[in-house]
C-alpha cells in the first residue's frame, strides 16, 4: 500500500474505532493492494450521534453552508491530483477518467454552493402571510456504488449539505478509499460532524438503513438492493431516494449517417466500461443501417486499447470486480449459446486482473439475459428493428426506465418519439447529455424513485411547512 493510501486509512479508523479491516482489492492486478476499516455497530452510533449534534448548529446558517461548499469545491480542485490516483487504484478507470469524475464532483459542490433558491411566500398582504419553506430532515445516510464513487457521492452531498442537513456518507466496500482521501479533503473545509465517511462491507449499508437516527437515505445501487433499502426504510417511513439500474435502450432511425454516429453511440456504451448506470446497454437500428452501424460499432471497439489504467494511453480499464466480471462473462456466454455471435470481443483478456475485451454481439434479440437484463460490463448488443413502434414497443418492454436515447438526421422527428419513452431522460443525438448539475435525473419504473440535481435534488432533502397567519410587519 503506498503511504498516501496508508494515511487516509489510517486516520479515519482512528476517529471512529473501527472493527477491524477488509481487503481492498486493484481490478488491474486481482491482487488485495490496500484494506480499509470495517465499521461496527458501536461506532456507527457515535457516527450518527456526532452527525446528529452537527446538526443543530449546521441547519441555522445558509451563508455558512454556501460558503463551506464553495470551499469545498475549491479544495476537491485543489487536491485533485491527491485523489486521482486512489480512485484509478480501487476502481480501474484510466487516470484521466478519474481525473474528470473528480473534477465533476468539485463541479456540483460549486453549482450547489451558487443555486440561488427562492424563497416561496404565496401570500404577503393587508389580509393574510403565507410561506412555504422548505426545512431541512436531520442527517442523512447516503450509500453509494462502486463505478463513480466520488462524482455519485458529490451529487448527495452537495445538495444534502447546502439544504442544511448532515450527511453520513458509504462507499461501497469495493472502492472505499477514494471515498474516504475525499472525507479528509472535505474535512479542512467543513465543521466537525457535518460529513463523515463511514466503511464497511454490505450490511453497514444495512444498519445504517435501519439505524433510528437518520431521516433520509439517499441510495445510489443497483435495483435489487434498492428494493432492500426501500422496505427497511418503511419501518419507520424514513424518506428515500433511489437511483437504482438501467437498460438503457438507443433506438436509430433509418436516416442517420452511421459513420457521424458511430463514436458518439459507441462511447455512450463503453464509457468507464460500460460500468455506469446510463450506458447505453441495448441498440434497436432500422434494419436498413443495422448492418453498417454493427461493422462500425466493432471497428471501433477492436481498436480501443484496454489497459491498467495507471499505463498511458489507456482508454478503458479492468471491470472493477470479480462477481461484475463473471457476471458480464456469463451472460457473454448465454448469448452466444443462443445465437449470438460476438462480432468483436466475447471473451476476457488472458492477462491477470478483470480485463474483458469490449464486445459487439450481433444476432441478438429480445428475451435473452444480455438485453432483458442489465450488463453493467463491456458488451453492446444491437439488434434491428423494422418499424418504429415496434422499436418504442421493445425500448418500453423491460423494468427499467433511467435514460434512452433517439438518433436521427431529423431532430424533430426524434423529439416527437421522444415523448413515447418510458424513462427518465430522453436525449436526442447523444446519450447522457441530460447529466447535468442542473437538470433532475432519476428513473421511472424499477430504476429510481424521485430524483437528483437541480433544485429537485435539493428539496428531495427537505420537508415542506407552511407558515400561515395574520398580515405580518413590514
Ligand atoms: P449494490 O446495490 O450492490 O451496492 C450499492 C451500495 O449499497 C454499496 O455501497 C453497498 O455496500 C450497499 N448495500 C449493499 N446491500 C445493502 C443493503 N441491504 N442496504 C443498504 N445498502 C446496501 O450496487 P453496485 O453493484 O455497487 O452498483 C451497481 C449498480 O448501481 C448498477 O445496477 C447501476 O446501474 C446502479 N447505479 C445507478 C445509478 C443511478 O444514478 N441510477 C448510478 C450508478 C450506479
Amino acid at each position: 500500500m503506498s503511504s498516501a493510501i496508508a494515511d487516509i486509512v489510517s486516520a479515519d479508523a482512528l476517529d471512529f474505532a473501527a472493527d477491524g479491516a477488509f481487503d481492498v482489492i486493484n481490478p488491474a492486478t486481482g491482487e488485495v493492494f490496500a484494506q480499509a476499516p470495517q465499521i461496527g455497530d458501536k461506532a456507527l452510533d457515535l457516527v450518527f450521534a456526532t452527525a446528529q449534534d452537527a446538526f443543530q448548529s449546521w441547519r441555522r446558517d445558509e451563508g455558512v453552508r454556501r460558503a463551506a461548499l464553495r470551499a469545498a469545491a475549491d479544495a476537491v480542485e485543489k487536491r485533485a491530483d491527491e485523489l486521482v490516483p486512489v480512485l484509478t487504484a480501487e476502481q480501474g478507470k484510466p487516470l484521466n477518467d478519474a481525473l474528470e469524475e473528480i473534477g465533476a464532483a468539485a463541479a456540483w459542490l460549486r453549482y450547489y454552493a451558487e443555486l440561488e433558491v427562492p424563497r416561496e411566500v404565496i401570500q404577503d398582504d393587508a389580509v393574510a402571510y403565507q410561506e412555504v419553506v422548505r426545512k431541512p430532515l436531520g442527517v442523512v445516510a447516503a450509500i453509494t456504488p462502486w463505478n463513480f464513487p466520488l462524482a455519485l457521492a458529490s451529487w448527495k452531498i452537495a445538495p444534502a449539505l447546502r439544504a442544511g442537513n448532515t450527511v453520513v456518507l458509504k462507499p461501497s466496500p469495493f472502492t472505499p478509499l477514494a471515498t474516504l482521501a475525499l472525507g479528509q479533503v472535505l474535512r479542512d473545509v467543513l465543521p466537525d460532524g457535518v460529513l463523515s465517511v463511514v466503511t464497511g462491507r454490505d450490511p453497514l449499508g444495512a444498519a445504517m438503513v435501519a439505524h433510528p437516527v437518520p431521516r433520509k437515505v439517499s441510495f445510489t445501487g443497483s435495483t435489487a438492493t434498492g428494493k432492500k433499502v426501500a422496505a427497511s426504510a418503511a419501518d419507520d417511513l424514513k424518506r428515500v431516494t433511489l437511483e437504482l439500474g438501467g437498460n438503457d435502450p438507443a433506438i436509430i432511425l433509418p436516416d442517420v449517417d452511421v459513420a457521424a454516429i458511430a463514436q458518439d453511440l459507441f462511447w455512450s456504451a463503453f464509457r468507464n466500461n460500460g460500468q455506469v448506470c446510463l450506458a447505453v446497454k441495448r441498440v434497436y437500428a432500422h434494419e436498413s443501417i443495422h448492418a453498417e452501424l454493427v461493422d462500425a460499432l466493432a471497428t471501433i471497439a477492436a481498436t480501443i486499447k484496454v489497459d491498467d489504467g495507471v499505463v498511458a494511453g489507456a482508454q478503458l480499464g479492468p471491470i472493477n470486480n470479480r462477481p461484475q466480471f463473471a457476471r458480464v462473462s456469463e451472460l457473454v456466454t448465454d448469448a452466444l449459446g443462443r445465437g449470438a455471435r460476438a462480432v468483436t470481443g466475447g471473451a476476457p483478456l488472458d492477462r491477470p486482473g478483470y480485463f474483458y475485451a469490449p464486445t459487439i454481439l450481433d444476432h441478438v434479440d429480445d428475451g435473452i439475459r444480455i438485453v432483458d437484463e442489465e450488463q453493467f460490463g463491456p458488451v453492446l448488443p444491437v439488434m434491428s428493428y423494422r418499424d418504429e413502434a415496434d422499436a418504442l414497443a421493445r425500448a418500453n418492454r423491460t423494468n427499467y426506465g433511467l435514460t434512452a436515447s433517439i438518433w436521427s438526421g431529423d431532430a424533430e422527428r426524434a423529439f416527437a418519439l421522444a415523448t413515447e419513452v418510458d424513462s427518465g431522460q430522453v436525449t436526442i443525438n447523444s446519450h447522457g447529455a441530460g447529466v447535468r448539475p442542473n437538470l433532475p435525473f432519476g428513473g421511472h419504473k424499477w430504476s429510481g424513485l424521485g430524483v437528483e440535481n437541480g433544485p429537485w435534488g435539493l428539496y428531495g432533502f427537505t420537508e415542506l411547512q407552511v407558515l400561515a397567519g395574520p398580515p405580518r410587519r413590514k
